[in-house]
């Protein structure tokens, strides 16, 4: 049993998800994480990846005990902070695997084959003037993953059939049968698309900077669906104007929601807002595992996916 009112919701939820909450439990709302915290004797917050909770806030409400952030990266909490305060906190990794998964590897026929330009072709009536380029297979290309953790583990699982070579790169050798390159610029050397998927931190904010990017080469392809901070951006956009690399998709950047207007000219990158793991089966699934560890620690059960 949740207690009513013990629970504070900061942030915009979907609707898909408030549903979810709604059905379960009773919360106080917070719209603005930067605002002034509703009067209540709040245990808990529950909170999206995508918000921002200040140490401000926190601080307004000494009887918080536990953070249930509804996403796996956590780069969202001021984690250091709620150690030294003794505040727990959980995410929901696991559950959005097959819709990041699915979305990455849609993303990446989509940058290979032009899917997206192809659609544009034909609607704009293009085709009855030109030819549409010709692209490329994802057959026989060797894939890199930087992040072989959850995600970066079902993504090897489910390229491995199309025929790809894989290898990966992170701080330690997985036991996975992929080859292991012990640094980010060594792997974009040996591949033809570099796919990120691991968290945003201090060792990777613009981990994929220009060297590396360089590195990847003309005919090279970078697949972001893990955290906007992990590429300098700025270095992507010269590399993608001078044809540096060949292309790029990107579901995550450095300014959500308003990228870089740059991007948005460039016909070489393919763009979506973040979408990952926004399937109404996964978006669901996570919301009733971050209810879940509300549930346990109200129980005094232990927590089910603690951070
Ligand atoms: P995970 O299981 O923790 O895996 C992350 C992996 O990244 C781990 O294997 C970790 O290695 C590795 N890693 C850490 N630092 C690295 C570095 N400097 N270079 C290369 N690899 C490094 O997390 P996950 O569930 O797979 O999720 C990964 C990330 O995807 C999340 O943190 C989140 O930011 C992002 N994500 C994005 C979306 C979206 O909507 N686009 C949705 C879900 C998740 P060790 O195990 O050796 O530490």
């Amino acid at each position: 049993m949740i207690p009513v009112n013990s629970v504070l919701q900061v942030g915009s939820f979907p609707e898909i998800m408030q549903a979810e909450i709604d059905r379960r439990i009773q919360t106080a709302r917070l719209p603005d994480p930067k605002g002034i915290a509703p009067a209540g004797q709040f245990e808990a917050i529950l909170v999206r990846s995508n918000t921002t909770v200040p140490i401000q806030l926190i601080e307004q409400i000494p009887s918080i005990k536990l953070i249930a952030t509804c996403g796996v990266g956590y780069d969202n909490l001021p984690i250091d902070y709620l150690k030294k305060q003794g505040i727990k906190a959980t995410n929901t990794p696991g559950v959005l695997n097959d819709a990041v998964c699915e979305l990455a590897i849609g993303m990446l026929f989509s940058l290979l084959r032009r899917i997206h330009d192809a659609d544009q072709f034909v609607r704009n009536a293009e085709w009855s003037k030109r030819v549409f380029p010709i692209t490329t297979n994802l057959s026989g290309k060797k894939i890199g993953i930087a992040g072989m953790g959850r995600i970066g583990q079902d993504l090897a699982k489910r390229l491995h059939p199309f025929g790809v070579q894989i290898s990966y790169t992170g701080p330690s050798k997985k036991n996975v049968p992929y080859q292991f390159v012990s640094t980010v610029k060594e792997l974009a050397e040996q591949v033809d698309v570099l796919l990120l998927a691991c968290p945003a931190s201090p060792e990777t904010e613009k981990m994929i900077n220009a060297e590396v990017l360089r590195a990847l080469g003309p005919k090279g392809y970078l697949v972001n669906i893990a955290r906007g901070s992990v590429v300098d951006e700025a270095a992507l956009i010269i590399a993608l104007q001078q044809k540096l690399i060949a292309g790029a998709a990107l579901d995550v950047f450095e300014n959500e929601p308003n990228p870089a207007s740059v991007l948005l000219t460039l016909d070489n990158v393919l763009l979506t807002p973040h979408i990952g793991s926004a399937t109404i089966e996964t978006r669901q699934a996570m919301t009733n595992l971050s209810i879940d560890n509300l549930e346990a620690f109200f129980n005094q059960q232990p927590l089910l996916t603690p951070i």
